[in-house]
């Protein structure tokens, strides 16, 4: 085997670096040239078209057209599954070594085009800089971390053996799978749910989300260019009320991995369940859902630590990561400093505006639903709680889908901005008076994605740390920024089914384990 040299995560670039400045605003100029063209389906290696197109554009600019990409339909699946399984022959006899080698090549072109690839984020979703920035590190993560791990599992399990038997223990691919990410983090997650089913011998067909189907394509282009041969990955980008549900139901998909909102998810769960006619086996699925994510402030607490923590949680990306704060919990004693520390915070650090400027840093939420969804949230905080901050939206970003960042206090923890989640820059913060009223406002939700306690009291820390019911826990520092290797992450209750993107197990969801028993004496 070939040396490699151990897993380190990404250094991102610091744009506070003129130089680095300099380069972002050429990457940015390089792309924008390259706005409005059309993106084919690509089956087995070869493209097409459909005569039906998905417009992506900038939520900030929504007259902007990012690029139009061709839209799958019925038929592109079935033939799309064909392409799947027909490569599926080959490459699950391709050596670990060599499948792994397609993810490191793949990691290395990201790198040598991380801002290229930061500016079609930027474009398409409004994403500051160093989001996007951080975005494309963690690609790069996600492939280091995956083709390490996929070279492990390759490596001989001890097993306890009879005298006269020799025992083999081996990981295998199970065939071809759906892959369905969301449009939140479409060249992250989008890449690890990919490539670690493919890195385990596994072939897939992709369906990029509706909101983020160019940067689908650029990264489906670079899988291409590091080595997946045609058929290994098959993009087909669509409606999901469409073509969602063949995607699922098809008896020749034997997996699904899928990363989205809750009521798409358990129906995914629940569709997968029911074995179709000639299906020949019970279906693999990983379905990485929402989240309602709590910071407890303990009046141990240091709470400028804790202020800074909630600040960068709450409205990094707009408040669009499903590990984002949305519920403040904070102890009696500390409420007053903590509420008037966060408006104070959020009111330094908080400039809306286009992320191309490099200056804002909450841009425009995803798109016309979301902006709807968002401030129908908003308004129902008006009835629930006290509004303490709302952010101003600069002149001239008419049309764009900007939100003024809002914070409600005094918010009754089964208020409905306490309970669903926004996915927005909207913040519900919660009084309580003990550290069990806590911990039980913390667990007394549907979900169980990430969380934080910030307290310096270490038997309150233990105790969170046996009982709060959560996938990701963090004590004393923000709830968002999971790093691959280092925070595997993934939710619990009905955030989803655990498989722990970015973790060393996270490659078992897309292998079955064949044990052999051979007599020798
Ligand atoms: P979504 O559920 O609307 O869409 C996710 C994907 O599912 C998209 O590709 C969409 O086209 C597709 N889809 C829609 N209907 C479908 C159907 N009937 N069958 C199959 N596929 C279908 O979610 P979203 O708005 O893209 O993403 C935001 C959500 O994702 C939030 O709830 C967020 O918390 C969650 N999220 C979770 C994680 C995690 O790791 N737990 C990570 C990121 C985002």
């Amino acid at each position: 085997m070939s040396m490699r040299a151990p897993f380190t995560t990404e250094p991102s670039i610091d744009f506070s670096q003129p130089a680095n400045r300099t380069a972002m605003l050429a990457a940015l100029k390089d792309v924008e040239s390259q706005l409005g063209q059309r993106y084919p389906i690509v089956i087995g290696g070869e493209r097409r078209e459909s005569g039906q197109w998905i417009r992506s554009v900038n939520p900030g600019k929504p007259d902007q057209l990012v690029g139009e990409v061709a839209k799958a339909s019925a038929s592109d699946i079935e033939d799309a599954i064909a392409a799947g399984e027909a490569a599926f022959a080959s490459w699950r006899k391709m050596s670990a070594e060599g499948r792994a080698s397609v993810l490191f090549r793949m990691a290395g072109l990201l790198r040598q085009r991380k801002l290229t690839l930061s500016a079609w984020l930027v474009y398409e979703l409004d994403k500051a800089w160093d989001e996007a920035e951080g975005e494309v590190a963690e690609a790069i993560d996600f492939l280091e971390w995956y083709g390490r791990q996929a070279l492990k599992l390759d490596q001989p399990v001890e097993l306890a053996h009879l005298p006269n038997e020799i025992t083999d223990y081996r990981y295998l691919p199970l065939g071809v799978g759906s892959v369905i990410p969301p449009w939140n983090f479409p060249c992250a997650i989008l890449t690890g749910m990919t490539m670690a089913p493919v890195a385990v011998g596994n072939t897939v067909i992709l369906k990029p989300a509706s909101n983020t189907p160019v940067i689908g394509y650029k990264m489906f282009e670079i899988m291409e260019e590091a080595g997946a041969p045609a058929g290994v990955i098959n993009f087909v980008p669509g409606d999901g009320g469409e073509i969602g549900d063949l995607m699922v139901e098809h008896a020749k998909i034997r997996f699904i991995a899928f990363t989205g909102s809750k009521p798409v998810g358990v129906r995914i769960f629940e569709r997968a369940a029911k074995v179709q006619p000639g299906q020949r086996w019970l279906k693999r699925v990983t379905a990485e859902l929402g989240g309602k994510d709590a910071i407890i402030v303990d009046k141990s607490a240091d709470v400028a630590a804790a202020v800074e923590g909630i600040v960068t949680s709450a409205w990094g990306f707009q408040g669009q990561k499903c590990s984002a704060c949305s519920r403040v919990l904070v102890h009696a004693d500390v409420y007053d400093e903590v509420v008037a520390g966060v408006v104070e915070r959020t009111r330094a650090l908080v400039t809306v505006g286009p992320g191309v400027s490099g200056e804002a840093t909450v841009g425009a939420v995803v798109d016309a639903n979301q902006y709807e969804s968002i401030r129908n949230y908003i308004e129902i905080g008006s009835s629930e709680g006290r509004l303490v901050y709302q952010g101003e939206i600069p002149a001239g970003l008419e049309g764009g889908y900007y939100i003024p960042p809002t914070i409600y206090a005094d918010v009754p923890r089964t208020a409905r901005i306490a309970c669903e989640e926004i996915f927005g820059p909207v913040l519900a913060i919660v009084k309580v008076e003990s550290f069990d009223e806590a911990l039980d406002v913390f667990n007394d939700s549907e979900y169980g994605l990430t969380g934080s306690v910030y307290a310096n009291d270490r038997a309150l820390l233990e105790r969170a740390r046996d009982e709060a019911e959560v996938g990701n826990l963090y004590f004393n520092r923000k709830c968002t920024g999971a790093m691959v290797g280092i925070h595997p992450f993934a939710g619990i209750k009905l955030s989803g089914t655990n498989s722990k993107a970015g973790g060393p197990d996270y490659l078992h969801n897309y292998v079955y384990a064949k044990a052999i028993g051979e007599r020798v004496q």
